[in-house]
């Protein structure tokens, strides 16, 4: 057997195994386990976009191999959907490109800029394939921390500025996984400001816009003046409208930073199937109350969570976006051994915060992606074995 290759020894390990087994122990002892852990939508994508879908299975030319950078249709939708819900002015035919949900881009972004031993500046915590595309492209991270003093946002005059002449490329992304926290345009301008410094490719993920609370409407990066010249944004039907298991997204923004990544793509995959383009188009062009719904259910359940949090002794103020809670672990735990005392004593499974990075240590994440009642049923659990924690 050959060696496996060097870049994907590279990755960070698999944290979770012990974890796992547990789960997997307790579901073999018949325990009834519910996961917080998964941050995956768990309502049907809505009745229009699938019967779109349906009708344009039916046609021949959808059979064929799609354009690798998407149909025309699909990135005037993505432009229009920018032009009414943000504002912002994006030529189809040069300012967006499809992907294979937004995961693939963000996965490819590094190898169109990323030559080995260069610096990528990468949010801790966060999603972990901002770290693991700038890894196999041979890459080295240099992490952002994101702490609940700052409001979770980087501070990015503590960047040292020979590390940032270096970087090639900066992830960010609000609202944010793991940590809930929203960024706003003035800090999106300073952003701006030090990518046009130091020559850096701003990749936004957006991935939660239109997952928010209370009548709050989160900003685009491309909102901000400049942010085309300096940046790019990915974006995604996945979150908004139920459809992960579709795979459609989008990279849009600085036109050769779109036309690199269509390059790279080219030779990589072959597009997104048509009619799950399709289906993307009905969900961005068509009728909204479908988020307007989900939204909804979600603030329930965050209401739901937030009440049973406080009542167990936990201080914090409801998220204003995204479907999850990040919360720090009670006195004497680690984010792994509490995890862990959740699923003996439970049967109730949350995300260890390192899992988004090494400062995520003494968090936990929950997502609200599941039926209410097992939310509830979840938290009456947590109640009865952990009564009143401290921190
Ligand atoms: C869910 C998620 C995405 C979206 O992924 P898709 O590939 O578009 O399904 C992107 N970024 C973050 C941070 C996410 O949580």
């Amino acid at each position: 057997m050959p060696e496996v290759a060097q870049r994907v020894k590279n990755l960070p390990p698999y944290l979770f195994a012990r974890i796992e087994r547990l789960i997997e122990q307790k579901k073999a002892a018949g325990v009834d386990v519910i996961s917080l852990g998964i941050g995956d939508p768990d309502r049907p994508t809505p009745e229009h976009i699938v019967a779109e879908a349906g009708r344009q299975l039916y046609n021949p030319a959808h059979h064929q191999y799609p354009s690798s950078v998407g149909m025309a249709a699909f990135r005037k939708a993505v432009a229009d959907w920018y032009a009414r819900r943000f504002g912002v002015v994006l030529d189809p035919g040069s300012e967006v490109v499809s992907l294979i949900g937004s995961k693939e881009g963000i996965a490819h972004i590094a190898w169109c800029y990323v030559n080995p031993g260069d610096t990528v500046l990468v949010p801790d915590p966060g999603y972990p394939v901002y770290a693991g595309g700038t890894i196999l492209a041979g890459g080295e991270p240099y992490l952002m921390p994101l702490l609940p003093e700052n409001g979770f946002l980087p501070r990015l005059e503590d960047i040292p500025t020979e590390v940032a002449r270096r970087a090639k490329l900066m992830f960010l992304n609000y609202p944010n996984n793991p940590t809930a926290a929203v960024a706003e345009r003035d800090f999106f301008a300073t952003v701006v400001a030090f990518a046009r410094e130091f020559d850096i490719i701003v990749c936004h993920d957006a991935a939660y816009t239109e997952i928010a609370y209370d009548g709050y409407r989160p900003p685009s990066f491309l909102e901000v003046p400049g942010a085309k010249e300096v940046g790019i944004e990915f974006g995604s039907v996945s979150k908004p409208y139920n459809m992960t298991g579709w795979r459609c997204g989008w990279a849009a923004g600085k036109a050769d930073v779109v036309e690199v990544l269509g390059r790279l793509k080219s030779n990589i995959d072959s597009g997104v199937f048509q009619v799950v383009q399709c289906a993307a188009i009905a969900g961005l062009s068509g009728p909204q109350d479908c988020l307007a719904e989900v939204n909804a259910l979600y603030k329930k359940r965050r209401d739901i969570a937030v009440a049973a949090l406080r009542e167990m002794g936990w201080v914090l103020n409801p998220p204003r976006a995204t479907f999850y809670l990040w919360l720090p672990v009670p006195r004497g735990y680690t984010a792994e051994s509490f995890a862990e005392h959740l699923i003996e004593g439970a049967g109730v499974v949350v995300t260890p915060g390192t899992g988004y990075g090494k400062y995520g240590a003494g968090y936990f994440r929950i997502s609200l992606t599941l039926p209410t009642e097992r939310l509830q049923e979840a938290f009456g659990r947590m109640k009865q074995l952990l009564g009143r924690v401290t921190f």
